[in-house]
């Protein structure tokens, strides 16, 4: 349509962000991590792995290398990051339906890079807002509809909705297969005509957020919160019409988390975080596989349930794969990186 989509290897693209250490001393040690200079779009990431003794007794190290589409260090600031993802959420605007994730383990930057007061949310939401407004000359107005969830014990809440029926509200996803699209139901949706919109909606979300998190203090890491904006166009002098989809994901903690001694509520968490992340990873995997006519297994967890329009087909996915630089947290930042890997190579 109007502006070029860049053309994407393959669908999925896969970029990973280390966060900075706040305190050096006080986090503890520092994995040996050598990123890329700030100033050097890279792609590779090495990280020197845990002491191991090998069987003739001598302490090695083992060096882990991996490589995504973009590797930014720990200086690299939201703005920077947004650069890179500016024409994925275009292309939401021509029509695509667009799936942004953030992966990683808790306290690795997911939220601060996705939905935080200057992350990829309200910026993806203002350059649309804008470029809609540029695109008023050609004839083309759009119809901005937002809506936000939180997915939690495989349960859709709604973050836009009274705090007061977090819990209580029952949503339901429903498919229109026709027309290859999803509905929620009752669910509160805001016209996302300007900016102001937009900082009212993420302070709504964030208050019920804040809600949720004292029922479960664990809530927030263990639910994923999706951030969905229909685009509906009509173009008044070619009659064109456009109708895309930006879905910005910020997914529970990917830690493992231990099965045992887990009773109860916290067992049935524990369940639903392991199913939906790796039912996320099967399905992409699935798709990547590209066979026609391929069972994929959307209907496996409700996040992909949810976002089945949007991932597949004709759409466009992008993970961010966080990292944090400790030493203490080497073992599972390996383990995302290893998950990320597998995605970007499907
Ligand atoms: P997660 O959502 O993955 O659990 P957060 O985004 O909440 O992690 O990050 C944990 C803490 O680190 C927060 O206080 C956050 O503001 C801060 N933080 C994370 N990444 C960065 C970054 N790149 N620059 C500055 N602060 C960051
Ligand atoms: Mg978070």
């Amino acid at each position: 349509l109007f502006n070029q989509v860049q053309e994407l290897k393959g669908n999925i693209r896969v970029m990973c962000r280390v966060r900075p250490v706040f305190n050096t001393g006080a986090e503890g040690e520092v994995a040996k991590l050598s990123y890329p200079d700030v100033d050097k779009e890279s792609k590779e990431l090495e990280i020197l792995g845990k002491e191991e003794k090998s069987s003739l007794g001598n302490i090695t190290r083992k060096n882990h290398s991996f490589t995504f589409d973009r590797v930014f260090g720990p200086e690299s600031q939201n703005q920077e990051v947004f650069e890179e993802i500016s024409q994925l959420v275009q292309s939401a605007l021509d029509g695509y339906n667009v799936c942004i994730f953030c992966y990683g383990q808790t306290g690795s930057g997911k939220t601060h890079t996705m939905s935080s007061a200057d992350g990829m949310i309200p910026r993806a939401t203002h350059q649309i807002y804008e470029t809609a407004s540029n695109l008023k000359e050609k004839g083309w107005t759009y119809t901005m509809e937002g809506s936000f969830v939180e997915v939690y014990n495989e349960e859709i809440h709604d973050l836009l909705g009274n705090s007061k029926d977090l819990d209580k509200k029952k949503h339901e996803i429903r498919h229109d297969d026709s027309k290859k699209q999803t509905y929620v139901t009752g669910l509160k949706t805001v016209n996302l005509d300007s900016p102001d919109t937009v900082e009212t909606m993420l302070k709504q979300a964030a208050n019920n957020r804040s809600v949720a998190a004292t029922k479960s203090n664990e809530r927030s890491s263990r639910s994923h919160s999706v951030f969905i904006l229909k685009l509906i166009g009509r173009n008044s002098t070619t009659n064109e019409t456009s109708e895309g989809t930006l879905n910005l994901v910020d997914l529970a903690g990917s830690e493992r988390l231990k099965q045992s001694g887990a009773e109860g509520d916290r067992m049935k968490e524990t369940q639903s975080i392991n199913k939906s992340l790796s039912c996320l990873g099967d399905v992409i995997g699935a798709l990547g596989q590209g066979k026609e006519g391929a069972h994929i297994p959307y209907r496996n967890s409700k996040l992909t349930y949810l976002l089945q329009y949007s991932l597949g087909g004709n759409s466009k996915t992008l993970m961010f794969v966080m990292a944090s630089p400790l030493e203490a947290h080497l073992t599972e930042t390996l383990t995302s990186l290893k998950f990320a890997t597998k995605v970007h190579n499907t």
